[in-house]
C-alpha cells in the first residue's frame, strides 16, 4: 500500500525530530509491507523566511490532498526571533491555528501514558502509580467557550465581561463518535467528562453523549463531573481509558493527565477530523534552546507517527511495532537529555532515532 504523507517539519527542533519519525516510520514500512510518499511542506517561522507569511493557502490545500500531516513543530525564541516583531496574525503560531481551523480539525487526542521505566519522573506516589496508567484525553477543539461570542460591555458605571458557552448537537455528536472509536481500539471505557449539575451545554452534552454509546454497545460510557475528574486524576488515574470532554475541560485536564507523566519529550497527539485525516504533532513546541545540537528527544514525534498509522492509516501492526520499539529502547537503558537518569546510557535525537528504528527491523 502507498500513502500520501505531508511533512510539516517547522522550526527549532522541527526538523531533527521529524527526521527521526521518518526513519521509524521507514523501517515500519519495510517490515509491514507499505510505502510512504512524502511531502514537505512550510509552516510556522521556515514559511515566514520564504513566504512573508506563517501558512500559504498552497499549503493548505496540499496538506488536504494528503492522507494525513505529520508535524514536528513550528515558534521561535520570543525574546530573540524577529519573527515576533511581526503583528499576531503573521507569526508562527498563526498558521497552527490556521491549519486546525483550514481542515476542521476538530478532535483533539492526546495520550497520557507512564512509561514503567519513567516512573521516576512520575510525581504521584508509588501506590497510586501502582502498575502504571495508560489513557487518552480526547479534546473538543474548535467549539465551546474558546469560540463563542465574547464582549466586555460598561453597566452602572462598571464593566462587565460576558463568554460565551455554546455547543451543538452535531458538535457533540461527532466528537462523541471519535472517542467511542478510539475507544473500541483500547479498553472499551469511555469517561465523559462535564459539568452537568450546573450547565446546560453540559446536559446537552450528556444526552447526545449517551445517544452515540448506542451504537457503541461493547463500549461501557460512564459520566463524571469535571471537579471530581481533575481529582481522580490525581487520587487514582488507573480508572481512565478514553476521556471525552469539551474544549475547555479539556486544555485544563490534558495539561493534568501529561504532567502525571512526567516528561515533555514523550507526550504525542493527534488533531482529526470526520474523516480518518489527521494532524500528528508532539504536545511540545520547537525548543529552540537545544535546536541544532542533537539533544531533542525525537520519541513525542514517533510516538504521534505511530497514532497517525493507527488512525489514519489503520496500520495497527505497525503502530503497535513502533509503540512495543519505544517501549523496548528504554527497557535497554537508553535515554536523551531530558529523561536521563542514573545508570542508563546517554543518546543524541539521531541515535534514539536509529534505536528505535533497528528495533523494528
Ligand atoms: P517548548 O515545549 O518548546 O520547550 C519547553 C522546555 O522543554 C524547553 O526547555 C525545551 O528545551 C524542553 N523540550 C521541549 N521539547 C523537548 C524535546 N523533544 N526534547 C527535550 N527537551 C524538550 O515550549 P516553549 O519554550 O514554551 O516554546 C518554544 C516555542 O515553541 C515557542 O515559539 C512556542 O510558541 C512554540 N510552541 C509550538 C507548539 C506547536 O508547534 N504545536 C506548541 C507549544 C509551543
Amino acid at each position: 500500500m502507498n500513502y500520501n504523507i505531508a511533512v510539516i517539519a517547522g522550526d527549532g527542533i522541527g526538523p531533527e525530530i521529524v527526521r527521526e519519525a521518518r526513519k521509524v516510520l521507514d523501517a515500519a514500512g519495510a517490515k509491514y509491507g507499505f510505502t510512504l510518499h512524502y511531502t514537505d511542506l512550510l509552516m510556522g517561522g521556515a514559511s515566514i523566511d520564504v513566504h512573508g507569511i506563517p501558512l500559504t493557502d498552497e499549503t493548505i490545500e496540499a496538506a488536504r490532498k494528503s492522507d494525513a500531516v505529520l508535524m514536528g513543530s513550528i515558534g521561535g525564541d520570543a525574546k530573540t526571533s524577529p519573527w515576533y516583531q511581526l503583528p499576531p496574525e503573521k507569526r508562527p503560531e498563526a498558521g497552527l491555528l490556521k491549519i486546525r481551523k483550514s481542515l476542521n480539525l476538530f478532535a483533539n487526542v492526546r495520550p497520557a501514558y507512564l512509561y514503567e521505566e519513567l516512573k521516576g519522573a512520575c510525581p504521584l506516589k508509588d501506590e497510586i502509580i501502582g502498575d502504571g496508567f495508560d489513557m487518552v484525553i480526547m479534546r473538543e477543539l474548535t467549539g465551546g467557550l474558546y469560540f463563542g461570542e465574547r464582549k466586555t460591555v460598561e453597566e452602572n458605571g462598571e464593566k462587565k465581561a460576558i463568554d460565551t458557552l455554546t455547543y451543538s448537537e452535531g458538535e457533540i455528536r461527532r466528537i462523541a463518535k471519535r472517542a467511542f472509536d478510539i475507544a473500541r481500539k483500547r479498553r472499551k471505557k469511555v469517561t465523559s467528562v462535564d459539568k452537568a449539575n450546573v450547565l446546560d451545554s453540559s446536559r446537552l452534552w450528556r444526552s447526545v453523549v449517551e445517544e452515540v454509546a448506542k451504537d457503541y454497545e461493547d463500549v461501557t460510557l460512564e459520566h463524571m463531573l469535571v471537579d471530581n475528574c481533575a481529582m481522580q486524576l490525581v487520587r487514582d488515574p488507573k480508572q481512565f481509558d478514553v476521556i471525552l470532554t469539551e474544549n475547555m475541560f479539556g486544555d485544563i485536564l490534558s495539561d493534568e493527565a501529561s504532567m502525571v507523566t512526567g516528561s515533555i519529550g514523550m507526550l504525542s497527539s493527534a488533531s482529526l477530523n470526520e474523516t480518518k485525516f489527521g494532524l500528528y504533532e508532539p504536545s511540545h513546541g520547537s525548543a529552540p534552546d537545544i535546536a541544532g545540537k542533537d539533544l531533542a528527544n525525537p520519541i513525542a514525534t514517533i510516538l504521534s507517527a505511530a497514532m497517525m498509522l493507527r488512525y489514519s492509516l489503520d496500520l495497527d501492526e505497525a503502530a503497535d511495532a513502533i509503540e512495543a520499539a519505544v517501549k523496548q529502547v528504554l527497557k535497554d537503558g537508553f535515554r536523551t537529555g531530558d529523561i536521563m537518569s542514573e545508570g542508563c546510557t546517554q543518546v543524541g535525537t539521531a541515535k534514539m532515532g536509529d534505536l528505535i528504528a533497528e528495533r523494528i527491523r
